[in-house]
């Protein structure tokens, strides 16, 4: 099925990963790739396993309504979850459960919940934005959102500034457009410049929201732009990030990938006066109201990295398939190692789902996820899959990096050689021992490593962003006070004031459910 231009009036509806394909042909975008422009992506073979991950979300949803789609509260259709504003504890829970299935399905990075993220943090920032400067950003917000779930479409988020000298704010930037701003105004909209660095899935979205990337001050007016853009809009260009072994998609055969159908996709994406029309802007110059949004964003985006959790699950399995395969999972050394990977990875997503049902309402109506736990689920993420790809390198051995080509090993001359000394166990083929070696070599070294080990350290904010707000939530005063109170310095009561403070982690933790019985 055949869909047309994303947001017009008659765009068909998306439904399943097909469907997804289809919408994305011929669309004319201004993408650059190994120096030259590419004119269709999705028949690209560098872009096109980024492009089925994304697929994989629409079909997951087909297989699975439950986990990864839900009714439109504004259509009263079926779209898919990753456009749903959460309403409950038990909605960010979904969230997670599908985004460690998606992991498990792909091995990479799916794309699709920065857009999420971004969606369920604005549902509830133009709310509060409105609250005090009577605006009606939330309507439009709304009003978008009723537009994307009638065709079912991908929205991406664009957070990530180019930045500039770290030092300096936007507005004292030597050359303004280091952060995307508001370079022209007319009555019916504004325009933008500048550009966001590392989006991932951009190109395989069909509308992109653009954000600003951190708090703004006085001066900074013109950067605080929030709005939609359609992917297609005049004025984009794209140049592709590349990833490590990305060429070997464009050398035949489905060996030497290590995971020849699904990849991950980042992009630098370059904005030069891109029309936002104004009922598609959801903010424009409310500096305060930056960090609310980042702060909400990122506590959604951060415990979102559960997904990392579903590409340990394979990237376990092949560590245990390989020692199998080379004879050695009896060892109890061998079952040791597998029982860290998966207490590592189980540490990752305890805190993340975690985070989600300990989630509450924002005065919008939307829920938010716990932004303690969120935090350190990231930074989790940011440390244990390292550990974790070690783990399948030792277990892997030194194949893993010494492998000779799919093209050796099917020629006629030498492949009968190579069959014959790297087989090792009976029952397996020397070509399976390849392909599990390749995998593992894909997930920590080649193209699905950009996901699993860097982008989990940088996606969402670098370590050091967790860290800071760790150290904000604390809540170090309470702890204080317990050690006081046992230590027979004040009175006990003394605790219950700060953990009643609005907001607070404590006040969360310890708040029992409405119809608890206790
Ligand atoms: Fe989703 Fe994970 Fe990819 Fe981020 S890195 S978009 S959370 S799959
Ligand atoms: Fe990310």
């Amino acid at each position: 099925m055949a869909t047309t231009a994303p947001g017009s009036a008659d765009a068909a509806r998306i439904r399943d990963g097909e469907d997804y394909v289809n919408s994305l042909r011929g669309r004319g975008l201004n993408i650059w790739l190994f120096g030259e422009q590419i004119e269709e992506p999705v028949d690209h073979p560098v872009i096109r396993p980024s492009i089925n991950a994304v697929a994989r979300t629409y079909d997951l949803a087909v297989e699975h309504p439950d986990l990864a789609s839900v009714v439109s509260p504004f259509t009263g259709e079926r779209v898919s979850r990753f456009l749903h504003i959460c309403t409950s504890a038990d909605d960010l829970v979904l969230q997670n459960k599908m985004q460690r299935r998606l992991g498990q399905l792909t091995g990479t990075c799916f794309q699709r919940c920065v857009g999420m993220d971004a969606f369920n943090a604005l549902y509830s920032v133009t709310w509060e934005i409105d609250d005090t400067q009577g605006t009606d950003y939330h309507q439009r917000m709304r009003d978008f959102l009723t537009d994307m779930h009638r065709g079912n479409f991908v929205v991406g988020g664009a957070m990530t500034d180019v930045k500039g000298d770290r030092s300096k704010p936007p507005h004292q930037q030597n050359d303004p457009d280091m952060f995307v701003h508001v370079s022209r105004r007319t009555k019916e909209g504004v325009y933008i410049t500048g550009a966001k660095a590392h989006q991932t899935g951009c190109i395989n979205s069909h509308w992109m929201v653009v954000m600003p990337t951190m708090r703004l001050g006085e001066g900074d007016e013109d950067y605080a732009i929030v709005g939609a853009v359609p992917v297609d809009a005049p004025g984009i260009t794209y140049i592709y990030g590349r990833q490590s072994c990305d060429t070997r998609a464009m050398e035949g055969g489905d060996i030497d990938q290590g995971n020849a159908r699904f990849g991950g996709q980042e992009a630098m994406v370059i904005f030069d006066e891109v029309f936002i029309p104004n009922h598609l802007v959801f903010m424009d110059g409310e500096t305060e109201f930056a960090a609310m949004l980042v702060q909400r964003f990122t506590t959604y985006h951060r415990r979102s990295y559960v997904c990392k959790t579903g590409v340990g699950d394979v990237l376990a399995g092949a560590a245990a398939s390989i020692a199998e395969m080379n004879g050695a999972d009896q060892a109890s050394h061998v079952k040791d190692k597998l029982v860290e990977m998966t207490h590592l990875n189980e540490t990752i997503y305890g805190t993340g789902i975690a985070a989600s049902y300990q989630g509450h309402a924002t005065r919008s109506g939307a829920w938010i996820c716990d932004d303690m736990l969120a935090n350190v689920c990231k930074h989790h993420v940011t440390k244990l899959p390292y550990e974790i790809s070690r783990l399948s390198q030792d277990l892997a051995g030194g194949l893993v990096v010494t492998l000779p080509s799919q093209k050796d090993l099917e020629h006629p001359a030498i492949g009968g050689l190579l069959k014959k000394y790297l087989s090792a166990r009976e029952g397996f083929t020397a070509e399976q021992r390849a392909r599990i070696l390749r995998l593992i070599e894909n997930m920590t070294l080649g193209r699905n490593a950009v996901g699993y080990l860097t982008e989990s350290m940088h996606g969402a904010g670098s370590p050091q962003a967790q860290r800071i707000e760790i150290g904000r939530a604390m809540q170090l005063e309470y702890k204080k006070r317990l050690a006081h109170a046992l230590a027979g310095i004040t009175d006990e009561a003394d605790t219950d004031a700060i953990l009643d403070e609005a907001g607070s982690y404590f006040s969360r933790v310890f708040k029992l459910p409405a119809k608890a019985e206790h």
